[in-house]
Order: structure tokens, then sequence, then C-alpha cells
């Protein structure tokens, strides 16, 4: 992209949230006069199609309403549109407004959200890109929202007044889209790890919120990842927090991260247990700040200069998010806030989503990472015969790696510091380049474990490692209730027929002809319904022969299910000692592994 241009204003944005209660943000965008592009060509605007961290193709143009142009006189310019997110205005010699409404209706880490009671948003919903200027500053406005509203963010502040209303400047077009914004009424709370500034920014929370010991938590989540990688990327943070009766969700980004979490599974002051739900806000913490150093700074050269009209590909996403995802729950361990025990849980976790279905034998890593845009963000009710995730089978790599360094007096932490080091501020390229970099880090020869487990479709043989390090892996079936297997997930909430959701490849299910979409209604004559299907069948033994009566596509169907014994395709993690005598060098491999560690300075 080209320079920036230094006689140029920045271009600058207003934003308007005076009819938030028609969910818009009302955008001006003031194109300067004299630059090359305006007198010659006429400018040329566009919004990306995906956001950073989010593969794939949203099209946030569809929410743009009633776009106009006028020259600082009042004389109407003609939008002409290229394509469906890209506008053409003709050269004037004059500065130019255009003026649109971003309808805000998504309530998600990735869009925006606007209603009376907040605003959220992401610039990439919100700014359209103008040509040829995306190396200059952009400037941005915030005004006309309700008197109570404060504003969050790290966009970086010019003038605004105390509660955060006023003028915000990014340096370019990238940094611009990077920073997203809650405004509202929230809780605010603070702390700093290894002397960098840190907020929590809680919407719409359950009024006995734990603010405090969450931020307490979170910090030493923070301190345990600087002192991992040994600085902060960044000069002040911020977690923006959405609650909500449910849903799940981060997204990362330079110096802050969006999440949506239910609001019942954070603690309420008096409460001093980690349940599994606020176990699992700590692993989300960790994993999206962690990002700020793996991705958003080691980042795939497929990441630079994103053509953010169109996909970017890259088959190193079990790095970015495989590695990151086996960090998440290490990090709330070594910062000692769960027991190793309810660490290994999480792990197993991890590895029994990678493990499922038959989809690591269809598709490699590199495979589910290329793919990411139309399969594993496209998922549908066949992802568990087709697709591995990067997430979880990067995980699971990640676990494999970090063992076998940690045999040989290293870590895979180190290795991290190092890439880190290395490819903190370059592009990493694709291909095997930081294969070759951890094999000379770590001194040894991974070349065919990175074969294996990259570029193959095999089963990864962990729980061998893992007894070299105290941790008894078992088998165990799916469902820990059924003594059979029907090789498929039939439920669903409709009182007078069972669905057949998903059908586990060369299973009884798929042998007796069932596919997913089937209604099953009567199980050997008898009434059936989603709630009730499991009941039902939990009391056959395997080898029996069941006879289903159901409709396809509202044609009666019969079809015999010949049960099979459970597959054990599911591991149980344990703690050696507490299920057989284990040898003291595992015993102190473990520690090494696992031990929290001393109380990280904050
Ligand atoms: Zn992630």
């Amino acid at each position: 992209m080209a320079e920036a241009v230094a006689d140029l204003p920045p271009v600058h944005y207003r934003l308007d949230f005076s009819r938030a209660h028609m969910r818009y943000i009302g955008v001006c965008l003031s194109l300067p006069s004299g630059a090359t592009a305006s007198d010659t060509t006429g400018w040329r605007l566009s919004l990306p199609a995906w956001i950073p961290g989010s593969y794939l193709i949203r099209d946030f143009a569809k929410n743009l309403v009633g776009m106009n142009a006028r020259t600082v006189t009042g004389e109407p310019v003609a939008i002409t549109p290229l394509d469906q997110q890209t506008w053409q205005l003709p050269p004037c010699d004059q500065a130019i407004e255009v003026r649109y409404d971003v309808y805000c209706a998504d309530f998600s880490v990735r869009t925006a959200h606007v209603d009376p009671d907040h605003a959220f948003f992401n610039g990439s919903s919100v700014f359209l890109r103008v040509h040829g200027l995306e190396q200059q500053p952009h400037s941005v406005c915030l005004e006309g929202a309700p008197a109570h509203w404060r504003v969050a963010t790290t966009l970086p502040e010019v003038a605004v007044d105390d509660r955060g209303f006023g003028d915000y400047r990014a340096d370019d077009y990238e940094a611009l889209i990077d920073f997203p914004v809650e405004m509202g009424v929230f809780e605010v709370v603070r702390w700093a790890s290894a002397g960098v500034p840190h907020r929590m920014v809680f919407s719409h929370p359950h009024p006995k919120t734990d603010f405090a010991r969450i931020a307490q938590d979170v910090s030493r989540v923070c301190s345990t990842e600087i002192d991992f990688f040994g600085e902060a990327p960044f000069s002040r943070y911020l977690f923006l927090v959405a609650l909500d009766r449910q849903g799940f969700g981060g997204l990362e980004h330079r110096d802050s991260t969006a999440l949506i979490f239910p609001r019942d599974d954070l603690p309420l002051i008096g409460e001093t247990e980690v349940t599994p739900g606020y176990q699992r806000f700590l692993s989300l913490c960790a994993h999206e700040y962690f990002h700020s150093w793996n991705v958003k700074r080691i980042r795939p050269d497929a990441f630079t200069q994103l053509p953010l009209a169109r996909p970017a590909h890259t088959r190193l996403l079990w790095l970015f998010e495989g590695f990151t995802s086996y960090f998440d729950d290490w990090m709330v361990r070594r910062a000692g806030l769960i027991t190793e025990s309810a660490y290994l849980e999480a792990l197993a976790q991890t590895i029994n989503r990678a493990v499922r279905g038959k989809g690591w034998s269809r598709q490699t890593l590199e495979e589910s990472s290329f793919y990411a845009w139309t399969r594993f963000y496209q998922q549908d009710e066949n992802a568990v015969n087709a697709i591995v995730s990067y997430y979880t089978r990067g995980a699971l790599v990640a676990l494999m790696l970090d063992l076998q360094l940690r045999l040989r007096g290293g870590s895979l932490a180190t290795v991290m510091r190092e890439i880190w080091r290395e490819f903190g501020a370059k592009p990493l390229p694709e291909g095997e380049a930081v294969e070759r970099f951890i094999e000379r880090i770590s001194a040894l020869s991974l070349d065919d474990f990175f074969e294996r487990a990259l570029r193959g479709t095999e089963p990864l043989d962990f729980a061998p490692l893992l007894a070299r390090f105290g941790v008894n892996a078992e088998p165990v079936a799916e469902s820990a209730l059924s003594s059979v297997d029907a090789g498929a997930i039939i439920g669903g909430d409709d009182s007078r027929v069972a669905k057949v959701q998903v059908v586990f490849e060369d299973r009884p299910a798929a042998q007796a002809g069932l596919v997913s979409g089937d209604e099953i209604i009567a199980v050997d004559g008898l009434a059936t319904s989603g709630a009730d299907w499991g009941n039902r069948i939990r009391r056959y033994r395997a080898g029996d022969a069941v006879q289903l009566t159901g409709f396809r596509q509202g044609r009666l169907h019969q079809w015999t299910l010949v049960l099979s014994e459970p597959v054990l395709n599911q591991w149980r993690l344990q703690l050696a000692c507490e299920v057989t005598a284990v040898e003291p060098e595992a015993l102190s491999r473990r520690r090494d592994w696992l031990a929290a560690l001393p109380s990280a300075s904050s």
C-alpha cells in the first residue's frame, strides 16, 4: 500500500449514536481535497468482508443503509457501486462528506450491536476504507450518545471528556479496525500486570458479581503469560466482557479482546469455588490474551496487508489456534487457579473433541487450516466424519511436542519464547519454516513427528508420553451412562419424535440406513421422543436388534438397528499416583510441567 502523505489531514469519521433506539450508528466520513486520488481518478471506498481472527466471509456491507455523498458546499456527488462492498466516487476538487447508517443487530464479538442500553462495534463493520489513504492517520469522533453512557476502548485518545466521548486517532486503517469499542453503563476493574495497566469492563453483569476476585485471578493469568514470553507487547490492555444469559466467544485484538460469556457462570460475592463455568472464563481470558503474542504479532505472511475483501489462506492455524488452545488451560493451572486434576480434565476435553468421530482420518491439520473458511467455519452435521479441528488436534500436537521436548530437558514454553523473539516483528513464512525453527531451537529431529502430526491422518499416540509424566490415560466410552452404542447423536426437544442429528461413519445407525434428519417415533413399537430416546436405548444390550419406526421427509420408514458395544474413543486423564504406583522421575517431570508457579508479581 502507498506511504502516508504528509500534508493531508487524517481520514476523519464522525460517529453519531443519537439513533441507538433504531440500532443505528450514523457515520459521516470526511474525504480531504487536494489528494491525487480525488483530483484524477476519484475516491474508491470499501468495507471489509471479514474480520481478522474470524475466518468467514460475513459481508458486513449488507448493514450499510442510505449511503450518500456531498461536497462541503452541499453539491451531491454520485456513488457508483463496483461490487457488493466497493464504491467509486468521481474526481472532485473539493472535500467530500460521505454519510451512511450502519444497522447493528448482531450480538457477537465479530460485528456490531447497538440498542438503547449500549453500543458495541468493531471498526470493520463501521469504517469505510479509503483506497490509497490506508497508511494515513485516521481520526474518529464519538458523539450523540445518552448522557449517562461511558466509552471503553484502547483506540488512542486525542481529546476526550471524563466519560470517554470526543476524539480518537489511529495510525492507519489496519490499526483503526483493530480496536473494538464498548459504550454504555458498565462495571470496570483495573489492575497492573508486570507494571502494565489492565482494565476489564463488564456489560450487564449480575449485580453481586465478585469483580475484585475476577480481577485478581485474571491478573495472575496475565502476569504468568507476560513472564512466559518475557515481555508485554502492549502498553495497556482491555478485556471487554459482554454478559448474556448464554453465549460464548472471544476475538483477539492487538491490545484488547472482546468476549461474550454467560452472566451466571461468573462468581458472585461470597462464592469461593472455581466452578467449571468460571474455569472456562479464565481459560477464555488466557486464550485471547495469549493471542496478543501468537497471531496478532507472530503472524503468518498471509495475514500481513490483509485482503479483507476475500479470504487469506494459511496452513499454520494449528500453531496460532492449536498452540493457543493448549496453553490457555495450562496458563490457568500455572497461575495456580485450578488443581492439576482440574487441568487434566480440561485437557481431556480438548483431546476428546479432537479424537471423536473419523474426521482426523479424512483431513490433515494443514488442510483443516487452509479450508477454515468453508469447512471449519461452516460445519454441518457431517463435520465429525469429514474434518479435523486445528484448535483441538493442534492443541494435541502442542501437548505432544511439549512433552517430547521436556523429556529432553527443553519445553514448548522455551520454544514459544524463541518464536516470539524471531517472528514477533516479522511475518512467519508459510511452509515448514516454523518446523525447522523449532527443530533448531530444541536441537531435536522432529521431522517424522511433524509429518505425521501436520500432514498425516493417523491417530496420535499421546498416552505413552503422558505416562512418562505420571498421567494415566485410559480409553472410555462416549457416554458413561450407556452400555451400548447406536452410532449416532439422536435427541432434540421435540416431544413426539427423536431426531437423528449426527450419524457416525461405519457405526450401527449408519449400517441401519439412518441418515441425519430422520425422525424416530417408536422403538420396538413404543413411543419415543428427543428427551426419552437415551433412556429407552439404555435398556438394551450390545447385539440386540431394535425395530425403529419413523419418518423421512414425511414418509413412514422402518429400520433395524443392531446395537454394538460402546466405542472406547474418549479418554480419561488422571494423576497416576491415584491409580497406580508411579516412578519418581515421572513425578518430578510432572511437577516441572504442571506445578503452579510462585505468584507472579503484579
Ligand atoms: Zn483463538
